[in-house]
């Protein structure tokens, strides 16, 4: 079998932490509590919210949303954040982004409490990721790593490219690739919009991580066979069979791929379902060093 099943994965996760949280409760514990704080009227962003507090429903988590509206003032916000970070009852929150036109993301992102920053943005997080200290890793690249893990995928001096270099996923994965863990020791290579050669680079790679956000844009003349495909991409297609009007597909061409490579990830149903459980797997973290 060839697909790497992240909704399998991610259903199995999501059943270790029900587990946890049932054993937290025999034990008097604290039940983790994960609150989102949503700011304006993106649509996507709240589809992504809600998906979250579905998930925390799930698990048994506790869960708040703290929605502002788009006019809130950058002071005004990170006041709000301010109130979050010294209220006991949430173990972990995170800030949806993108955050409004006029409101400094990095100085947000900069005022969540590093021991509730379950999405591993602050900067202090993210510092102790790339030197390799335990810490909460972002969720998307979490993910990666815990498929690879689960699929027994055995990097080590293997060539892994990794194309997209934004510091929600291409960042932090290639870090993490790269590093002395039993899921890294890769030779990583990261190329961006600005890279010449993608085609010949994609050529000479066991492995490829797409984060791009450009609708199948990796074609079978672009791998080299027998190739891990690690598909990131969530990209909207217009589909007029379909109620809604589009579709969702990855960077990757699957269809046209499907026969050369070793293993892929579909999407949706690849990378997408594994960010949420590793977001959780974050915040029942933050529940237990507070123990
Ligand atoms: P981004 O949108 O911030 O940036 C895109 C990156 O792609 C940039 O680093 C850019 O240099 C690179 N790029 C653009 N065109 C390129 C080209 N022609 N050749 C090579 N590189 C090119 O990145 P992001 O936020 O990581 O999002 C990327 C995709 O991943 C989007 O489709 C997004 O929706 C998706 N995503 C999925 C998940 C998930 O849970 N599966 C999480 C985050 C992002």
């Amino acid at each position: 079998m060839k697909i790497i099943d992240g909704k399998k994965v991610s259903n199995e996760v999501l059943d270790e932490i029900k587990l946890a949280v049932q054993n937290r409760k025999k034990l008097n514990l604290k039940i983790p509590h994960l609150a989102a704080v949503l700011v304006g009227d993106d649509g996507p962003s709240q589809t992504y919210v809600n998906s979250k507090i579905r998930a925390c429903e799930r698990v048994g988590f506790e869960s708040s949303l703290f929605q502002f509206d788009k006019s809130i003032t950058e002071y005004e916000l990170i006041s709000e954040i301010e109130k979050i970070n010294v209220n006991d009852d949430i173990d972990g929150f995170i800030v949806q982004l993108p955050l409004p036109k006029g409101i400094n993301q990095e100085n947000i992102l900069n005022k969540v409490l590093p021991k509730k920053d379950v999405d591993g943005f602050n900067p202090i997080n993210y510092g102790k990721m790339a030197l390799g200290i335990e810490t909460f890793l972002p969720a998307t690249p979490a993910g990666i790593i815990e498929l690879i893990k689960r699929y027994s995928i055995d990097l080590k001096g293997k060539k892994c490219l990794v194309i997209g270099r934004s510091q929600i996923v291409g960042r932090p994965i290639s870090i993490l690739l790269s590093q002395n863990k039993i899921f890294g020791n890769a030779t990583v290579t990261v190329a961006h919009s600005r890279s010449n050669n993608l085609k010949e680079i994609c050529l000479d790679s066991d492995m490829i991580i797409s984060a791009i956000g450009i609708p199948e844009f990796i074609k079978k003349d672009m791998i080299k066979p027998g190739s891990i495909i690690i598909d990131v991409g969530i990209c909207r297609v217009k589909d007029d069979n379909s109620l809604k009007g589009y579709r969702i597909v990855g960077d990757v061409d699957f269809e046209s791929v499907y026969d050369k490579v070793s293993l892929i990830t579909p999407v949706p149903g690849g990378v997408g379902p594994m960010t949420i459980s590793m977001l959780l797997k974050n915040t029942l973290r933050a529940s237990s060093l507070n123990d």
